[in-house]
């Protein structure tokens, strides 16, 4: 059978949680017994987002085949429980970079090459593709940004273009767009959604559904109004108040009956929802009594974005251990200049996560010593590890001036060096070593007692490793490595002996924790925390759920 398709656009501002949407309908699907694929179309230029700064796009996600990409995908893999390829995320430099190699080839010889149709016909089979190769039931696909962007025309043109090329009723056009409140009158605009859905009538496309986001209670008239203006049926206009977790999301979009809607516009025939395991989710984030604080350590803590899958990971281990987290952002760039350096007595555990450059590494330095002496809990994800390794060289095994040779290439002691395949590498995107590698644990380490078994698969994205050359010394000095690749070269996990629990990994177990199975390393690094907590009497009740609200 041919698949539905959902085709998700933006309006009014970006930023309302489109991405987070879109997941949260793939799930309600998916619980119906749907197959469902997502995909995120990107209308920037970069070919992924792997060459940009954090600061201009947040965390990149990388998917088990390697990809660089939008952190939308986190959210889809999350949410929907299937691990998606990099079929799922397409961006315009992608689109050029393909149809622009076929000009040189010679393929369009004679022809001219533009927008419509060439570029639109290769956005199209990107879609088309993912559709065949998933053999999905409903393909969800989400164009970023906002309507009336100029650089995501093509993109909507492509969409428009599908309508007619796939029988009407197996598509459904979404637009999510936002409900500004006044203040001062205490009212809900809706204003800025006729205007979006305005721009996307210019374009040719009248949605089918309008998702209006909004931080405050919507009522009916509200619904009649966009409604009326907007030409959609009110049942098809679904009012989504900001939630209190996330988890809440594909609850409450279910509630709105837009499953059903899907359903009945597709005319597919499916099983009553089962959505058993969010309800628990929910539940057990808005029971959990005991407060626990976790500190992330990085140089991008005030754009949390940065961190998603850390920050969800981290919740997702405590939902299920029942206790309600307290994530405490620590610039390392501060801490590089000595301050707030007591913050770190008030953390009940400790995560070094990912990073790049030279800029604030002193200060994840300064964390991973402070978690070592005080034998507080530690997790180093990827950077984090390799911080952990150069702490303990300098410190412990007196290597002077230890580092990794990103930072310092004229270091002593390079304890972390480039990888080997990495060093004739000029390229900057695409080229670290990325997605799925086994790793073998060492049996009865504190990785193998997490995981409950012997060899794992783990996501990675970087170019420098452990430096073997070190390796006989950390072992022979109180350092346990036990994770390495297959055929024992690379030091994909160390951890502490003489600690409760301090441990680094080289890959990102970020990337596969989910809410109804977190990650092995995160659940034994969140019980840590805990007894640690305990173990120093620390006392930290949640306070009421309507205080916190407050
Ligand atoms: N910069 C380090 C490397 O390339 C760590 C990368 C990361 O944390 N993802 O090896």
């Amino acid at each position: 059978m041919k698949p539905k398709y959902i085709f998700c656009t933006g309006g009014v501002v970006s930023s309302v949680g489109k991405g987070l949407t879109v997941a949260a309908i793939g799930r309600i699907l998916k619980a119906r017994g749907l197959k469902v694929a997502i995909q995120k179309l990107d209308p920037y230029l970069n070919v992924d987002p792997g060459t940009m700064s954090p600061y201009q796009h947040g965390e990149v996600f990388v998917t088990s085949d390697g990809a660089e990409t939008d952190l939308d995908l986190g959210h889809y893999e999350r949410f929907v429980d299937e691990n998606v390829s990099r079929l799922s995320n397409i961006t315009a430099g992608q689109v050029y970079l393909t149809v622009l190699e076929k000009e040189r080839k010679g393929d369009y010889l004679g022809g001219t090459i533009q927008v419509v149709p060439h570029i639109t016909n290769e956005i199209k089979r990107c879609i088309k593709l993912l559709g065949k190769r998933t053999d999905a039931d409903v393909v969800i696909v989400e164009v970023g940004g906002t309507a009336g962007d100029i650089e995501s025309l093509p993109f909507l043109e492509a969409l428009r273009q599908l309508r007619t090329e796939f029988k009407r009723r197996d598509t459904l056009y979404v637009h999510v767009t936002f409900l500004p409140h006044i203040g001062a009158t205490d009212e809900l605009k809706t204003k800025p959604t006729q205007h979006s859905v305005r721009e996307l009538r210019g374009i040719g496309i009248q949605p089918n559904v309008i998702i209006a986001r909004t931080d405050y209670p919507v009522n009916n008239e509200i619904i009649s109004k966009i409604a009326l203006f907007c030409d959609v049926d009110e049942d098809a206009v679904i009012p989504l108040q900001t939630a209190d977790n996330i988890y809440a999301v594909p609850l409450m979009i279910e509630e709105t009956g837009l499953g059903d809607f899907i359903l009945n516009r597709f005319r597919l025939e499916a099983g009553p929802p089962d959505l058993h395991e969010w309800r628990e989710i929910a539940g057990k984030c808005r029971s959990a009594q005991e407060k626990l604080c976790i500190g992330i350590v990085g140089k991008y803590v005030e754009l949390r974005d940065a961190y998603m899958s850390v920050k969800e990971s981290i919740a997702h281990a405590a939902v299920h251990l029942d206790q309600d987290v307290d994530i405490r952002w620590i610039h390392s760039g501060e801490l590089e200049k000595g301050k707030r350096l007591d913050e770190l007595n008030d953390l009940d555990g400790i995560i070094v996560p990912g990073g790049f450059g030279y800029r604030g590494i002193e200060g994840k330095i300064a964390a991973a010593k402070f978690a070592r002496e005080r034998k507080a809990p530690y997790l180093g994800l990827c950077l984090g590890m390799q911080v952990m390794c150069i702490e303990y060289a300098r410190n412990v095994l007196h290597l002077d001036d230890a580092s990794s040779s990103e930072f310092d290439v004229s270091t002593p002691h390079p304890v972390i060096d480039l990888m080997l395949e990495q060093r004739a590498i000029t390229d900057m995107g695409g080229t670290m070593r990325l997605g799925e590698y086994p790793c073998v644990l060492q049996p009865n380490s504190a990785a193998a007692l997490a995981y409950g078994k012997n060899e794992v698969l783990e996501r990675h994205r970087h170019r420098f490793e452990f430096n073997n050359v070190y390796r006989e010394t950390f072992a022979a000095n109180g350092v346990n490595f036990s994770g390495l690749s297959p055929d024992g070269v690379l030091v994909e996990i160390a951890e502490l002996q003489d600690h409760p629990f301090m441990l680094g990994c080289q890959f990102h177990p970020e990337f596969l924790s989910r809410p109804n199975r977190p990650h092995p390393l995160f659940s034994a690094f969140i019980q840590a925390s805990i007894e640690y907590r305990d173990e120093l009497g620390r006392i930290r009740q949640r306070p009421s759920l309507d205080l916190d609200r407050a």
